[in-house]
């Protein structure tokens, strides 16, 4: 075992902060990496808080994890000292069910191991996320990162980045097709590139018309202020697919009804609380409500190479760790522009 810092919270209603901890000394084919930056996604805030009602304490979040190897174990392969690697939201699973023999490691039906809040396999103990100096990980679940990408700008791919573009591939986005995207939050804004990126019409739905600029800038061909009835009304029955990337409650047929018939409208987003589907808006259309859950490994490294081949990384404000609950605020107040990632050299910094 060797010593490890970072900032995790004791309980639903406390803040995080400076926590010391050990992690496993390294197995035959683990990574260390040293923890160069660290994406901040929604998930963390709705997991540090006990909003999915499942969170272990302490929890250390973090899983848009990128930094550098430092050292690896005698059968590894892929990996060498000295190189940038990155580890997204899972570190483990069981590697022999249908899903992942199909390389859906998400959808593992005896549960992948999560990056923070999951069960190692090995020891049982609870998962420690990326707010840390260093994390250990199976190289089967560590990704490369194409060179041309700037290493803090990239951190978010690993989560706001598989999340989107895992959806648009396997509803076949692409030229000739109107894509909607609802929110311009992390996951959204790597939704809207990626989407232009696949050569679609992306229409970008949301609540903050501050935000309206900015989404053109991204990628997004029209915004529609989703608050605006009119404007909501001008695209019914429009869409071959839409993305709702929203993370708090909000009316979703509002977007159901902007759907062609036989669309789909595929929900990350993951609020606290059940959506209501009005079912004879997706009777009479033969509409599809559907979800996804973040992408597989070897997804994760083919979106990894697409955002190498096409310059794609995330619009970023980097934060120290110090400021993390006040990132959490601004997340609150859909005030992200568009990701905040969290320097990992603040650990050294007092608290
Ligand atoms: P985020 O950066 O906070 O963005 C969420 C955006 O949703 C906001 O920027 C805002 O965009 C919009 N929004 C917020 N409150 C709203 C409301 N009351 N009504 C309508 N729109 C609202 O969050 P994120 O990190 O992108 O994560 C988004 C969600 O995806 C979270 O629930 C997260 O847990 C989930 N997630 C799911 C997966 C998965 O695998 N399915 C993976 C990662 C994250 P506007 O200002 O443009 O309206
Ligand atoms: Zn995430
Ligand atoms: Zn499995």
């Amino acid at each position: 075992m060797f010593a490890c810092t970072g900032y995790a919270a004791d309980a639903a209603d406390k803040p995080l902060s400076p926590f010391s901890f050990e992690r496993r000394d390294l197995r035959p084919k683990d990574v260390k990496i040293e923890i160069a930056f660290c994406g901040v996604c929604h998930s963390d805030l709705h997991q540090v808080r006990n909003e999915w009602k499942n969170t272990v304490y302490p929890c250390l979040p973090g899983h848009e994890i990128v930094g550098k190897v430092v050292a690896v174990g005698p059968e590894v392969t892929r990996f060498r000292v000295g190189q940038n690697a990155a580890v997204g939201c899972m570190v483990d699973s069981c590697r022999s069910c249908a899903s992942c023999k199909e390389g859906l490691e998400q959808y593992c039906e005896n549960m992948f191991v999560a990056t923070y809040n999951g069960t190692d396999k090995q020891t049982g103990e609870n998962t420690f996320g990326g707010y840390s100096d260093a994390i250990v990980c199976d190289e089967d679940f560590v990704l490369s990162l194409p060179e041309n990408l700037d290493l803090a700008a990239a951190a978010p791919l690993l989560c706001a980045g598989i999340t989107t573009y895992s959806p648009l591939r396997r509803w076949k986005v692409g030229a000739g097709q109107k894509v909607g995207v609802v929110g311009l939050g992390g996951l959204g804004h790597m939704a809207v590139k990626l989407a232009h990126a696949m050569g679609a019409h992306v229409v970008l739905f949301t609540t903050s018309p501050s935000k309206v600029d900015d989404a053109r800038k991204l990628g997004a061909d029209d915004v529609v202020i989703s608050k605006d009835k009119d404007q909501m009304a001008a695209h019914a029955s429009s869409f071959d697919f839409i993305l709702d990337c929203v993370a708090a409650q909000h009316d979703i047929n509002e977007y159901i009804a902007l759907l062609k018939r036989d669309a789909t409208l595929c929900q990350v987003g993951a609020p606290e609380d059940p959506l209501a589907v009005a079912v004879f808006s997706l009777i009479f259309s033969r509409r599809n409500f559907a979800g996804s859950l973040i992408g597989g490994i070897a997804e994760t490294q083919e979106m990894l190479d697409f955002c190498g081949k096409h310059g794609i990384t995330s619009d970023i404000e980097i934060i120290p760790i110090q400021d993390i609950e006040k990132a959490y605020a601004r997340m609150l107040k859909s005030d992200v522009k568009y990701r905040f990632v969290i320097d990992m050299k603040s650990l050294k910094q007092a608290a």
